[in-house]
């Protein structure tokens, strides 16, 4: 097999171990995939960087063009900008696809849910622009930007993938009703484009209704495409009713790149204790190898991560266990065989 280069952050917080937990379960199968290892953000000017994205991070993942990457910490309210933002920009990586599909053996509010959520990754509340604070601090602005071509693409991926992925619905979820600019834009454009696809039934919800919808029936959803702001609430949403964070993966797409991480953040509460649940990067991974063309490889990679949840064997505490990640990771790689 011809080697496929890969850029590998493993970020923050319990990103090292879930990512080393994932490169440990790759190295299973034959992947072909070669690592090359880079650090963003705060490990970056600890190791004497000037910037949060050094240039040779950025050369890297300009040269491989897709990347393993752990979660990476933001201050929130003040200092340096979301690393996680400015990659999705820098590299364009517009469309944030977050697969939630259940798992037996969970402990979690719904067994039956399989729903894709579409995030538009690089416009709306998260473009950077605009934010200011009073000098007396009693002010605060953001612009919120989204553009008719950003829309058009990120709804033609939805239907696009839902097609290729033989889905029934896409479900546009707006605030057009208060937010009549941008999300007024989103919708227009949404259902423009759902005139071309008859095969795929296209419906719209005012985000705050998906919500609650989403918490009593998610069942009657099956893939939501939305602004970044709202799809980054939903998504985590979503993760919640198939029994949390650490079971959902993300990737984000762009015409030259492709970045594959979890959903969830660095996980400060439970960093260095070994106990953080690595199945949302295994099943990142399973992504990356679905977008290489390793479909099998990845259907191996998800039975061997769904059968040692299912069989509740070794879990890590998230889902009512006791093992740490590394003693997960061996009953995946054992499933492997
Ligand atoms: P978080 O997602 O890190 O954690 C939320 C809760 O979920 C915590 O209780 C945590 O222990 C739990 N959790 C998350 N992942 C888990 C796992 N794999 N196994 C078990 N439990 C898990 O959210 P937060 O605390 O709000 O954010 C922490 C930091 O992460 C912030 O700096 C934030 O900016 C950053 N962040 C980064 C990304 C990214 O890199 N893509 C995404 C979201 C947040």
């Amino acid at each position: 097999m011809s080697k496929t280069p890969v850029t590998v952050i493993k970020g923050d917080g319990i990103g090292p171990d879930i990512v080393n937990a994932t490169l440990r379960v790759l190295d299973c199968l034959d992947t072909g995939f070669e690592y090359q290892e880079v650090i963003v953000g705060q490990a970056a000017l600890d190791a004497g960087e000037s910037e949060v994205m050094p240039e040779s991070a950025l050369k890297s993942i300009e040269k491989t063009g897709l990347v393993l990457k752990g979660p990476v910490t933001t201050p929130s309210g003040k200092g340096y900008r979301s690393v996680n933002v400015a990659m999705r920009k820098h590299f364009d990586l517009y469309a944030n696809v977050r697969p939630t599909l259940s798992m037996p053996g969970t402990q979690s509010r719904y067994n039956n849910l399989d729903i894709i959520t579409v995030r538009e990754n690089t416009g709306g509340m998260y473009s950077g622009q605009g934010q200011k604070v009073s000098e007396d601090g009693n002010r605060a602005e953001a612009l919120s930007v989204i553009t008719r071509s950003e829309c058009e693409r990120i709804i033609r991926f939805a239907f696009d993938m839902a097609r290729a992925r033989g889905r029934r619905k896409v479900t546009l979820a707006h605030k057009a009703n208060i937010m009549k600019s941008t999300s007024g834009l989103f919708l227009e454009v949404g259902r423009q484009i759902s005139e071309e696809y008859d095969d795929i039934e296209h419906d719209e919800v005012i985000v705050d209704a998906c919500a609650m919808k989403l918490v009593m029936h998610p069942e009657r959803f099956d893939v939501i495409v939305t602004t970044n702001l709202f799809g980054d609430i939903l998504s985590d949403l979503c993760a919640g009713l198939i029994g949390g964070l650490g079971l959902a993966p993300g990737a984000n797409i762009g015409e030259n790149c492709a970045m594959f991480e979890a959903v969830h953040g660095s996980a400060p509460d439970i960093a260095g204790k070994n106990i953080a649940n690595p199945t949302s990067v295994i099943l990142a991974a399973a992504l990356m190898l679905e977008h290489v063309d390793q479909p099998e490889n990845a259907n191996r990679l998800r039975r061997a991560v769904r059968s040692v949840v299912a069989e509740h064997d070794r879990v890590t505490p998230d889902l009512g266990g006791n093992a740490t990640t590394d003693r997960f990771t061996d009953a995946v790689i054992e499933r492997l065989g």
